[in-house]
């Protein structure tokens, strides 16, 4: 199928189900409005003279009308664009022409961002781009004008020249580690990762799925939407942005049965003071993924937020992106620790990351990932794009990785987050799972930082909990005293009141390192 069909396939069998609540705005759709929407967006953008295989940024944050532009583009076969809502315009002006974009859709602004501002000050720089539209602006209007006059038949003759192998969405990885790369994506590639995600969590069209996450992000728009919309299901939007009291309203509100989140929003969720008020109680399931998601708080969502069925994600934008995921009947046990295991019609493999041979059960290695998730390429970057995917289709995603005899996966960093101390292979997650144990913390990261003698040290980024001391390193070494092995144990500590993050919410382990050798220095 291509996008366009399914949605086609789920307009018609639920037509009077919420497709779509966005409590920014307060629209509310059903699927039949929901798909007159994305018609009334294709249209306009066929009118603009937008072809198949073109490409049409995005960079907004969450909102209604981002589900319109990614189903009409999808629905004309052009390439949507995804920009990240972060960028600057040193950023911006390179995404607009590494992807050659000619039609950019683009909200205003977002917090203390300009975005129309800085459109403007790239754009005698980006040669490629012909139009930009503004959510709310005229030429926007224009073109849902333009779409209501459009001729139905038109779309349905364009539709019949896509294949569901066409590129359809670049996406740019997080930057965690470094400038982002575009993954270029085919329909095949993120509707069936998508429908498997909601397969695996046993959507249908009665579920309703809070997505706090930015739709930027393959999280949001394939975990998020396109497993949403394969299945019948409502999406709802708590808001433009990220806001833990905002996202558990959503919930009460909206009846929510599934709730999305990287580690770091769960923490914060659960850390509301006033967190007991909230009414979760029609939450059954939900995602955690896109980072180390530590054992406690797994727990805690499960015992705490009522969401017994809650599973982990892993994968990468790169894979579409899930590879791994717990199932719902799972053993609890498995669901806070693993990963889970290959999702359906995937194969992985864990190698080591020097010889490229697979690794016995429990040996630490490199995962590969292949399947009909894995991406067409990097657009426009064959060498790199041949750098991570070997000859046998293998993709290799540079994250460290065990698999037990029953096939669960348990991921243990990444490898540019390995730390070598003495000789000594340590993975930080490790010593993060022990420190998520203290009461006192609220969250922690354990990073390499040079060394004279070892080579490496590692130092301990904290988060206190509210009405508690600073942790002292002797406290905290004391601590992780005949619970790790005195090698793991890190030699310093620095407490601070957030970690620097990525939109998608990533700790960014590079920026921590640059800081800690100043720190140190
Ligand atoms: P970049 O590639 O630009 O440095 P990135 O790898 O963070 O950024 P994404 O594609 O958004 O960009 O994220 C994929 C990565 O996120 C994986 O390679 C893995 O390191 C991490 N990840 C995703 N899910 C999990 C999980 N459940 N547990 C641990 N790590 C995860
Ligand atoms: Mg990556």
């Amino acid at each position: 199928d291509t996008i366009g069909a399914n949605l086609a396939r789920t307009i018609a069998a639920h037509p009077d189900r919420d497709a779509l609540v966005d409590r920014g705005s307060g629209r509310r759709l059903t699927y039949r409005d929901f798909g007159a929407e994305v018609d009334r967006v294709a249209l306009g953008l066929l009118g603009l003279g937008v072809a198949k295989g073109d490409r049409v940024g995005i960079w907004a944050p969450n909102r209604a009308e981002w589900v319109f532009v990614q189903y009409a583009t999808a629905r004309i076969g052009a390439v949507m664009v995804n920009i990240n809502p972060a960028y600057r315009t040193h950023e911006l002006e390179y995404v607009l022409n590494q992807a050659g974009i000619s039609v950019l859709v683009a909200a205003p602004s977002f917090k203390t961002s300009d975005y129309a501002g800085m459109i403007e000050e790239v754009r005698g720089k980006c040669p490629e781009l012909r139009e930009l539209l503004l959510f709310g602006g005229s030429a926007w209007e224009s073109l849902l004008a333009a779409g209501d006059q459009g001729d139905p038949a038109r779309l349905a003759g364009v539709e019949a020249t896509l294949s569901p192998d066409d590129p359809i969405n670049i996406q740019y990885t997080s930057g965690t580690t470094g400038f982002p790369k575009g993954a270029t994506l085919s329909h095949h590639n993120i509707l069936n990762n998508g429908y498997s995600v909601g397969e695996l969590l046993g959507y249908t069209e009665i579920d309703r799925i809070a997505i706090p996450v930015p739709f930027y992000h393959c999280f949001g728009m394939v975990m998020g939407n396109l497993a949403a919309t394969s299945h019948g299901a409502c999406m709802v939007i708590p808001g433009p942005g990220f806001d833990p009291a905002t996202a558990l309203d959503a919930v009460q509100a909206e009846g929510c049965t599934s709730l999305y989140g990287v580690p770091a929003m769960f923490i914060a969720e659960l850390a509301l003071p006033d967190f007991d008020s909230y009414d979760l109680s029609t939450l059954r399931t939900g995602i955690m993924a896109g980072s180390p998601c530590p054992v406690e708080v797994m727990r805690e969502v499960i015992d705490r937020m009522g969401m017994a069925e809650v599973s982990i994600c892993y994968g990468m934008t790169e894979t579409s992106p899930v590879s791994t995921q717990t199932r719902r009947d799972d053993s609890v046990e498995r669901r806070v620790s693993t990963v889970g295991r290959v999702g359906p019609h995937l194969e992985v493999k864990i190698v080591d990351p020097e010889s490229g041979v697979t690794v016995p059960r429990g040996t630490p290695g490199e995962l590969c990932t292949r399947g009909y998730s894995v991406m067409l390429g990097y657009w426009n970057q064959p060498d790199r794009s041949a750098e991570a995917i070997d000859a046998g289709r293998w993709m290799h995603t540079g994250d460290l990785a065990v698999m037990d005899e029953d096939g669960y996966v348990g991921i243990t960093g990444r490898i540019k987050d390995m730390v070598i101390r003495g000789g000594e292979n340590i993975y930080p997650r490790e010593i993060e799972e022990l420190l998520h144990t203290h009461p006192d913390l609220l969250d922690a990261q354990v990073v390499g930082v040079p060394d004279e003698r070892y080579g490496e040290e590692l130092m301990a980024w904290v988060r206190m909990r509210e009405g508690t001391e600073p942790l002292t390193a002797e406290a905290l070494r004391a601590f992780c005293r005949g619970r790790i092995a005195h090698y793991k144990i890190p030699r310093y500590v620095h407490v601070v009141d957030e970690f620097p993050m990525t939109v998608t919410g990533k700790v960014r382990k590079v920026q921590m390192r640059e800081e800690a050798v100043r720190l140190l220095g």
